[in-house]
Protein backbone atom coordinates (compact mmCIF):
# COMPACT_ATOMS: atom_id res chain seq x y z
CA UNK A 1 0.00 0.00 0.00
CA UNK A 2 1.30 3.47 -0.88
CA UNK A 3 2.47 5.35 1.89
CA UNK A 4 3.43 8.95 0.09
CA UNK A 5 0.33 11.23 0.09
CA UNK A 6 0.59 12.03 -3.57
CA UNK A 7 0.11 8.38 -4.17
CA UNK A 8 -3.01 8.31 -1.76
CA UNK A 9 -1.21 7.66 1.49
CA UNK A 10 -2.07 9.84 4.58
CA UNK A 11 -0.61 13.32 4.47
CA UNK A 12 2.00 14.37 7.42
CA UNK A 13 -0.40 17.01 7.71
CA UNK A 14 -3.33 18.74 6.62
CA UNK A 15 -4.31 21.67 9.24
CA UNK A 16 -2.96 24.80 7.82
CA UNK A 17 0.88 26.50 8.80
CA UNK A 18 -0.33 29.97 10.72
CA UNK A 19 -0.47 32.77 8.74
CA UNK A 20 2.75 35.63 7.91
CA UNK A 21 0.86 38.76 9.05
CA UNK A 22 2.79 41.80 9.93
CA UNK A 23 -1.06 43.89 10.28
CA UNK A 24 -2.14 44.77 13.77
CA UNK A 25 -3.55 47.25 16.20
CA UNK A 26 -0.69 50.01 15.41
CA UNK A 27 -1.44 49.99 11.64
CA UNK A 28 -4.91 50.04 12.45
CA UNK A 29 -4.57 53.43 14.90
CA UNK A 30 -2.16 55.13 11.63
CA UNK A 31 -4.56 54.38 9.13
CA UNK A 32 -7.92 55.88 11.38
CA UNK A 33 -5.94 58.68 12.35
CA UNK A 34 -5.35 59.44 8.85
CA UNK A 35 -9.03 59.24 8.05
CA UNK A 36 -9.74 61.08 10.92
CA UNK A 37 -7.63 64.18 9.88
CA UNK A 38 -9.12 63.71 6.49
CA UNK A 39 -5.86 64.51 4.48
CA UNK A 40 -5.81 61.31 2.37
CA UNK A 41 -3.11 62.73 0.21
CA UNK A 42 -1.70 65.60 0.51
CA UNK A 43 0.66 65.74 -3.11
CA UNK A 44 0.41 68.59 -5.55
CA UNK A 45 1.48 67.98 -9.52
CA UNK A 46 2.73 71.10 -9.19
CA UNK A 47 5.76 73.47 -8.19
CA UNK A 48 3.96 74.15 -4.65
CA UNK A 49 5.03 72.93 -1.29
CA UNK A 50 3.24 70.10 -1.52
CA UNK A 51 5.27 68.57 -4.93
CA UNK A 52 6.38 66.23 -1.77
CA UNK A 53 3.32 65.21 -0.57
CA UNK A 54 1.57 65.60 2.71
CA UNK A 55 3.21 65.27 6.63
CA UNK A 56 3.18 61.01 6.35
CA UNK A 57 4.40 60.51 3.37
CA UNK A 58 7.58 62.78 4.42
CA UNK A 59 7.82 61.23 8.33
CA UNK A 60 7.90 57.95 6.36
CA UNK A 61 10.11 58.76 3.80
CA UNK A 62 12.59 60.27 6.78
CA UNK A 63 12.29 57.62 8.90
CA UNK A 64 13.25 55.21 6.07
CA UNK A 65 16.40 56.89 5.29
CA UNK A 66 17.24 56.89 8.73
CA UNK A 67 16.97 53.68 9.00
CA UNK A 68 19.35 53.02 6.30
CA UNK A 69 21.80 55.25 6.67
CA UNK A 70 20.87 57.06 2.96
CA UNK A 71 20.42 60.76 2.13
CA UNK A 72 17.07 60.56 0.43
CA UNK A 73 14.32 58.17 0.67
CA UNK A 74 11.58 58.73 -1.96
CA UNK A 75 8.28 56.76 -1.41
CA UNK A 76 6.94 55.24 -4.63
CA UNK A 77 3.29 53.47 -5.45
CA UNK A 78 5.16 49.86 -6.18
CA UNK A 79 8.98 48.57 -6.62
CA UNK A 80 7.80 48.61 -10.29
CA UNK A 81 7.20 52.09 -10.74
CA UNK A 82 10.30 52.69 -8.59
CA UNK A 83 12.27 50.67 -11.20
CA UNK A 84 10.99 52.57 -13.76
CA UNK A 85 11.07 55.97 -12.29
CA UNK A 86 15.08 54.52 -11.30
CA UNK A 87 16.16 54.13 -14.95
CA UNK A 88 14.31 57.48 -16.04
CA UNK A 89 16.26 59.19 -13.30
CA UNK A 90 19.91 57.31 -15.17
CA UNK A 91 18.94 58.82 -18.33
CA UNK A 92 18.38 55.68 -20.34
CA UNK A 93 17.33 56.21 -24.08
CA UNK A 94 17.08 54.02 -27.15
CA UNK A 95 20.50 52.67 -28.18
CA UNK A 96 21.39 52.12 -24.39
CA UNK A 97 21.89 48.79 -22.58
CA UNK A 98 21.34 47.98 -19.19
CA UNK A 99 22.41 44.49 -17.86
CA UNK A 100 19.58 42.43 -15.81
CA UNK A 101 19.15 39.35 -14.21
CA UNK A 102 17.07 36.59 -15.43
CA UNK A 103 16.12 35.64 -12.41
CA UNK A 104 14.04 37.81 -10.94
CA UNK A 105 10.48 38.99 -10.63
CA UNK A 106 9.38 40.21 -14.57
CA UNK A 107 9.67 43.87 -12.96
CA UNK A 108 13.46 43.69 -12.69
CA UNK A 109 14.00 43.29 -16.31
CA UNK A 110 11.54 45.05 -18.27
CA UNK A 111 12.12 48.58 -16.55
CA UNK A 112 14.71 49.41 -19.20
CA UNK A 113 12.29 48.58 -22.43
CA UNK A 114 9.96 52.02 -21.53
CA UNK A 115 12.27 54.26 -21.37
CA UNK A 116 13.64 52.26 -25.15
CA UNK A 117 16.30 51.08 -23.83
CA UNK A 118 17.68 46.99 -24.34
CA UNK A 119 17.55 44.53 -20.90
CA UNK A 120 20.45 42.62 -21.99
CA UNK A 121 20.50 39.28 -19.46
CA UNK A 122 23.49 37.95 -17.55
CA UNK A 123 23.62 35.04 -15.96
CA UNK A 124 23.44 34.02 -12.39
CA UNK A 125 26.05 32.75 -9.40
CA UNK A 126 25.17 29.45 -8.75
CA UNK A 127 25.60 29.91 -4.93
CA UNK A 128 23.95 33.53 -4.48
CA UNK A 129 21.33 32.93 -7.25
CA UNK A 130 22.37 37.09 -7.54
CA UNK A 131 23.62 38.32 -11.11
CA UNK A 132 27.16 37.12 -11.77
CA UNK A 133 30.24 39.81 -12.25
CA UNK A 134 31.70 37.55 -14.49
CA UNK A 135 28.98 37.13 -16.37
CA UNK A 136 28.32 41.11 -16.57
CA UNK A 137 31.68 41.55 -17.52
CA UNK A 138 30.91 39.44 -20.70
CA UNK A 139 28.12 41.13 -21.57
CA UNK A 140 29.22 44.91 -21.76
CA UNK A 141 29.08 46.41 -25.22
CA UNK A 142 30.09 49.85 -25.72
CA UNK A 143 26.09 50.75 -25.62
CA UNK A 144 25.87 49.25 -21.81
CA UNK A 145 24.99 52.39 -19.65
CA UNK A 146 23.59 50.36 -15.98
CA UNK A 147 23.75 47.11 -14.29
CA UNK A 148 20.17 45.95 -12.59
CA UNK A 149 21.11 44.28 -9.91
CA UNK A 150 18.76 42.10 -8.09
CA UNK A 151 19.71 40.79 -4.33
CA UNK A 152 16.95 37.64 -4.97
CA UNK A 153 15.79 35.80 -2.47
CA UNK A 154 17.46 38.61 -0.08
CA UNK A 155 20.74 37.11 -0.40
CA UNK A 156 23.34 40.26 -0.77
CA UNK A 157 25.24 40.05 -4.39
CA UNK A 158 28.79 40.52 -4.96
CA UNK A 159 28.51 44.49 -4.79
CA UNK A 160 32.25 45.09 -5.12
CA UNK A 161 32.95 43.59 -7.91
CA UNK A 162 29.92 44.42 -9.36
CA UNK A 163 30.26 48.18 -8.22
CA UNK A 164 34.55 47.74 -9.34
CA UNK A 165 33.19 47.37 -12.75
CA UNK A 166 30.55 49.27 -12.76
CA UNK A 167 33.65 52.51 -11.81
CA UNK A 168 35.70 50.42 -14.74
CA UNK A 169 33.33 51.20 -17.63
CA UNK A 170 31.39 54.09 -16.33
CA UNK A 171 28.12 52.19 -15.57
CA UNK A 172 25.24 53.98 -13.15
CA UNK A 173 24.27 50.45 -10.91
CA UNK A 174 20.67 50.41 -9.71
CA UNK A 175 19.88 47.85 -6.73
CA UNK A 176 16.47 46.10 -6.92
CA UNK A 177 16.21 45.29 -2.96
CA UNK A 178 12.47 43.95 -2.84
CA UNK A 179 13.28 40.81 -1.51
CA UNK A 180 15.95 42.44 0.63
CA UNK A 181 14.75 45.39 3.22
CA UNK A 182 17.74 45.98 5.76
CA UNK A 183 19.74 43.43 3.95
CA UNK A 184 23.49 44.02 4.51
CA UNK A 185 26.74 42.96 2.01
CA UNK A 186 29.81 43.65 4.03
CA UNK A 187 28.52 45.67 6.86
CA UNK A 188 26.50 48.14 4.23
CA UNK A 189 22.74 48.23 3.61
CA UNK A 190 21.33 46.91 0.52
CA UNK A 191 20.28 49.61 -1.70
CA UNK A 192 22.93 52.26 -0.24
CA UNK A 193 25.86 50.97 -2.49
CA UNK A 194 24.74 51.58 -6.17
CA UNK A 195 23.80 54.74 -7.68
CA UNK A 196 19.81 53.98 -6.65
CA UNK A 197 18.14 51.24 -4.55
CA UNK A 198 14.76 50.18 -4.75
CA UNK A 199 12.14 48.60 -2.20
CA UNK A 200 8.98 47.16 -2.53
CA UNK A 201 6.04 47.32 -0.01
CA UNK A 202 3.75 44.94 -1.59
CA UNK A 203 1.34 42.40 0.72
CA UNK A 204 3.74 39.45 -0.39
CA UNK A 205 7.19 40.68 0.67
CA UNK A 206 8.82 40.93 4.66
CA UNK A 207 6.48 44.66 5.64
CA UNK A 208 3.92 45.87 3.30
CA UNK A 209 1.94 48.75 2.99
CA UNK A 210 -0.71 46.46 0.53
CA UNK A 211 0.87 48.35 -2.89
CA UNK A 212 4.24 50.99 -1.88
CA UNK A 213 7.42 51.17 -2.47
CA UNK A 214 10.75 53.60 -1.85
CA UNK A 215 13.73 54.82 -3.71
CA UNK A 216 16.90 55.57 -2.10
CA UNK A 217 19.99 57.24 -2.97
CA UNK A 218 23.00 59.81 -2.10
CA UNK A 219 23.05 61.80 -5.13
CA UNK A 220 21.14 64.85 -4.90
CA UNK A 221 20.50 64.85 -8.49
CA UNK A 222 18.72 61.79 -8.80
CA UNK A 223 16.39 62.02 -5.81
CA UNK A 224 15.65 65.22 -7.67
CA UNK A 225 14.88 63.35 -10.87
CA UNK A 226 13.12 60.82 -9.24
CA UNK A 227 11.06 63.43 -7.06
CA UNK A 228 9.99 64.61 -10.44
CA UNK A 229 9.01 61.15 -12.39
CA UNK A 230 6.83 60.61 -9.90
CA UNK A 231 4.81 63.30 -9.73
CA UNK A 232 4.33 64.91 -12.92
CA UNK A 233 7.55 66.06 -13.76
CA UNK A 234 6.54 68.13 -16.87
CA UNK A 235 4.62 70.56 -14.77
CA UNK A 236 7.69 71.72 -12.75
CA UNK A 237 11.00 71.63 -14.86
CA UNK A 238 9.61 75.22 -15.90
CA UNK A 239 9.49 76.69 -12.80
CA UNK A 240 12.18 75.27 -11.38
CA UNK A 241 14.32 75.85 -14.63
CA UNK A 242 15.46 72.48 -14.94
CA UNK A 243 17.62 72.18 -18.18
CA UNK A 244 18.15 68.39 -17.92
CA UNK A 245 14.59 67.33 -19.61
CA UNK A 246 15.59 64.13 -20.50
CA UNK A 247 12.85 61.18 -19.53
CA UNK A 248 11.21 64.10 -17.59
CA UNK A 249 7.94 62.76 -18.77
CA UNK A 250 5.88 62.71 -15.21
CA UNK A 251 3.76 60.42 -13.78
CA UNK A 252 1.61 59.64 -10.60
CA UNK A 253 3.58 57.06 -8.75
CA UNK A 254 2.80 58.74 -5.28
CA UNK A 255 1.72 56.55 -2.34
CA UNK A 256 -1.17 57.56 -0.18
CA UNK A 257 -1.06 59.32 3.56
CA UNK A 258 -2.65 55.91 4.71
CA UNK A 259 -0.25 53.77 3.04
CA UNK A 260 2.85 55.51 4.45
CA UNK A 261 1.28 56.11 7.95
CA UNK A 262 1.37 52.21 7.67
CA UNK A 263 4.15 51.99 6.71
CA UNK A 264 5.91 53.64 9.37
CA UNK A 265 4.55 51.25 12.05
CA UNK A 266 5.88 48.67 9.62
CA UNK A 267 9.32 49.56 9.58
CA UNK A 268 9.55 49.59 13.27
CA UNK A 269 8.35 45.86 12.81
CA UNK A 270 11.31 44.91 10.46
CA UNK A 271 14.23 44.69 12.29
CA UNK A 272 12.49 41.79 14.57
CA UNK A 273 10.68 40.19 11.85
CA UNK A 274 13.92 39.95 10.22
CA UNK A 275 15.83 38.79 13.66
CA UNK A 276 12.85 36.15 13.95
CA UNK A 277 13.26 34.76 9.78
CA UNK A 278 16.75 34.21 10.42
CA UNK A 279 16.22 32.02 13.79
CA UNK A 280 14.01 30.34 11.45
CA UNK A 281 16.60 29.42 8.84
CA UNK A 282 19.11 28.33 11.05
CA UNK A 283 16.30 25.76 12.82
CA UNK A 284 15.06 24.41 9.64
CA UNK A 285 18.67 23.84 8.30
CA UNK A 286 19.58 22.47 11.41
CA UNK A 287 17.04 19.74 10.60
CA UNK A 288 17.63 19.32 6.96
CA UNK A 289 20.75 19.28 7.40
CA UNK A 290 20.57 15.19 7.92
CA UNK A 291 19.36 14.61 3.85
CA UNK A 292 22.24 14.82 1.65
CA UNK A 293 20.19 15.38 -1.42
CA UNK A 294 19.78 18.90 -0.47
CA UNK A 295 21.85 21.34 -0.78
CA UNK A 296 21.33 24.20 2.45
CA UNK A 297 21.00 28.11 1.31
CA UNK A 298 24.79 29.48 2.08
CA UNK A 299 24.40 31.89 4.62
CA UNK A 300 26.62 35.15 4.04
CA UNK A 301 29.54 36.02 6.29
CA UNK A 302 31.62 39.16 7.33
CA UNK A 303 29.24 41.82 8.01
CA UNK A 304 26.34 40.59 5.17
CA UNK A 305 22.74 39.61 6.09
CA UNK A 306 20.74 37.48 3.97
CA UNK A 307 17.24 38.64 4.33
CA UNK A 308 15.56 35.40 3.11
CA UNK A 309 12.45 36.30 1.56
CA UNK A 310 12.61 32.47 0.33
CA UNK A 311 14.89 29.99 1.17
CA UNK A 312 15.98 28.13 -1.44
CA UNK A 313 17.74 24.73 -1.95
CA UNK A 314 19.74 23.25 -4.04
CA UNK A 315 18.37 19.51 -4.66
CA UNK A 316 20.88 16.88 -6.14
CA UNK A 317 18.86 14.07 -7.97
CA UNK A 318 21.58 11.76 -7.95
CA UNK A 319 21.66 11.29 -4.34
CA UNK A 320 18.32 11.12 -4.17
CA UNK A 321 16.96 8.90 -5.84
CA UNK A 322 14.20 11.06 -8.04
CA UNK A 323 13.96 14.50 -9.62
CA UNK A 324 13.47 17.72 -7.89
CA UNK A 325 10.17 17.95 -9.58
CA UNK A 326 9.03 14.63 -8.29
CA UNK A 327 10.35 15.60 -5.23
CA UNK A 328 8.31 19.24 -4.51
CA UNK A 329 4.96 17.33 -5.90
CA UNK A 330 5.42 14.84 -3.09
CA UNK A 331 6.34 17.42 -0.75
CA UNK A 332 3.24 19.84 -1.83
CA UNK A 333 0.78 16.36 -1.08
CA UNK A 334 2.52 15.92 2.27
CA UNK A 335 1.70 19.47 3.57
CA UNK A 336 -0.81 22.01 3.96
CA UNK A 337 -0.69 25.74 2.87
CA UNK A 338 -0.48 28.60 5.37
CA UNK A 339 -3.85 30.85 6.48
CA UNK A 340 -3.94 33.86 4.41
CA UNK A 341 -2.54 31.93 1.50
CA UNK A 342 -4.73 28.77 1.31
CA UNK A 343 -4.35 28.58 -2.30
CA UNK A 344 -0.28 28.73 -2.85
CA UNK A 345 1.48 26.15 -1.51
CA UNK A 346 4.97 27.20 0.62
CA UNK A 347 7.38 25.69 -1.88
CA UNK A 348 7.67 25.29 -5.44
CA UNK A 349 10.32 23.75 -7.69
CA UNK A 350 12.37 26.75 -9.02
CA UNK A 351 11.23 30.41 -9.14
CA UNK A 352 10.54 32.10 -12.07
CA UNK A 353 10.83 30.53 -15.64
CA UNK A 354 14.04 33.03 -16.80
CA UNK A 355 12.86 35.91 -18.02
CA UNK A 356 14.55 36.25 -21.50
CA UNK A 357 12.02 32.74 -22.40
CA UNK A 358 8.72 35.21 -21.78
CA UNK A 359 6.69 36.00 -25.22
CA UNK A 360 7.83 39.67 -24.78
CA UNK A 361 11.60 38.73 -25.14
CA UNK A 362 11.52 35.98 -27.58
CA UNK A 363 8.66 37.96 -30.08
CA UNK A 364 10.46 41.58 -29.37
CA UNK A 365 7.54 42.62 -28.78
CA UNK A 366 8.31 46.24 -27.35
CA UNK A 367 8.43 49.67 -29.17
CA UNK A 368 12.27 49.62 -28.55
CA UNK A 369 12.96 46.46 -30.16
CA UNK A 370 11.78 48.85 -33.80
CA UNK A 371 13.70 51.83 -32.82
CA UNK A 372 16.90 52.22 -35.54
CA UNK A 373 19.30 52.65 -32.40
CA UNK A 374 18.96 49.38 -31.16
CA UNK A 375 19.43 47.29 -34.59
CA UNK A 376 21.93 45.64 -32.94
CA UNK A 377 20.29 44.13 -29.81
CA UNK A 378 20.82 40.52 -28.51
CA UNK A 379 18.40 38.04 -29.45
CA UNK A 380 17.07 36.18 -26.44
CA UNK A 381 17.61 32.94 -27.62
CA UNK A 382 17.12 29.51 -25.22
CA UNK A 383 19.96 28.55 -23.11
CA UNK A 384 21.42 32.36 -22.92
CA UNK A 385 21.92 32.21 -19.18
CA UNK A 386 22.53 28.03 -18.66
CA UNK A 387 23.24 28.50 -14.91
CA UNK A 388 19.83 30.18 -14.22
CA UNK A 389 18.20 27.83 -16.44
CA UNK A 390 19.66 24.38 -14.91
CA UNK A 391 18.43 26.08 -11.69
CA UNK A 392 15.37 26.70 -12.49
CA UNK A 393 13.99 23.69 -14.46
CA UNK A 394 16.35 20.75 -12.53
CA UNK A 395 18.04 21.73 -9.19
CA UNK A 396 16.68 24.96 -7.03
CA UNK A 397 13.38 24.40 -4.99
CA UNK A 398 11.92 27.70 -2.85
CA UNK A 399 10.46 27.27 0.02
CA UNK A 400 9.10 29.83 2.72
CA UNK A 401 8.79 27.22 5.39
CA UNK A 402 10.81 29.44 7.48
CA UNK A 403 8.32 32.66 7.80
CA UNK A 404 8.12 34.11 10.92
CA UNK A 405 5.66 32.84 12.77
CA UNK A 406 6.23 29.04 12.01
CA UNK A 407 7.14 27.42 15.36
CA UNK A 408 9.69 24.99 15.92
CA UNK A 409 6.98 22.29 15.55
CA UNK A 410 5.52 23.46 12.59
CA UNK A 411 9.30 23.50 10.63
CA UNK A 412 9.53 19.65 12.49
CA UNK A 413 6.66 18.91 10.33
CA UNK A 414 8.68 20.00 7.18
CA UNK A 415 11.40 17.88 8.09
CA UNK A 416 9.15 14.62 9.07
CA UNK A 417 7.29 15.10 5.38
CA UNK A 418 10.66 15.09 4.04
CA UNK A 419 12.41 12.21 5.76
CA UNK A 420 9.25 10.51 4.53
CA UNK A 421 9.57 10.84 1.09
CA UNK A 422 13.24 9.86 1.25
CA UNK A 423 12.20 6.60 3.35
CA UNK A 424 10.05 6.35 0.56
CA UNK A 425 11.78 7.08 -2.51
CA UNK A 426 10.88 4.34 -4.45
CA UNK A 427 7.69 5.04 -4.35
CA UNK A 428 8.58 7.80 -7.00
CA UNK A 429 9.84 6.07 -9.45
C1 LIG B 1 8.05 41.96 -5.62
C2 LIG B 1 9.19 42.26 -6.49
C3 LIG B 1 9.15 43.30 -7.42
C4 LIG B 1 7.90 44.09 -7.70
O1 LIG B 1 7.44 44.77 -6.58
P1 LIG B 1 6.07 45.56 -6.63
O2 LIG B 1 6.12 46.43 -5.42
O3 LIG B 1 4.97 44.56 -6.56
O4 LIG B 1 6.02 46.34 -7.88
C5 LIG B 1 10.29 43.57 -8.15
N1 LIG B 1 11.42 42.87 -7.98
C6 LIG B 1 11.50 41.86 -7.11
C7 LIG B 1 12.80 41.13 -6.96
C8 LIG B 1 10.38 41.50 -6.35
O5 LIG B 1 10.46 40.49 -5.49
Amino acid sequence: MAKLAINGGSPIRTNLFPAYNTIGDAEKQAALSVLESGNLSQYLGAWTDDFFGGPRVRAFEEQWADALGARHAISINSNTSGLFTAIGAIGIQPGDEVIVSPYSMSASAIAPLVYGGIPVFADIDPVTFCISPESIADRITPRTKAILVVHIFGHPADMDRIMAIAKQHNLMVIEDCAQAPMGKYKGKYVGTIGDLGVFSLNYHKHIHTGEGGVIVTNNDVLADRCQMIRNHAENVVGPRCVENLTNLIGFNYRMTEIECAIGSEQLKKLPALLTQRIENVAYLNELLAKFPALELPEIPHDGSIHTFYVHGIKFNKELAGTSRNSFVNALKAELPSAILRESAPLVGAGYVKPLYLQPIYQQKAAWAFQHPANATAPNYLSGLCPIAEEMHFERLFTNEYMRPGMTKSDMQDVANAIEKIFDNVGELK
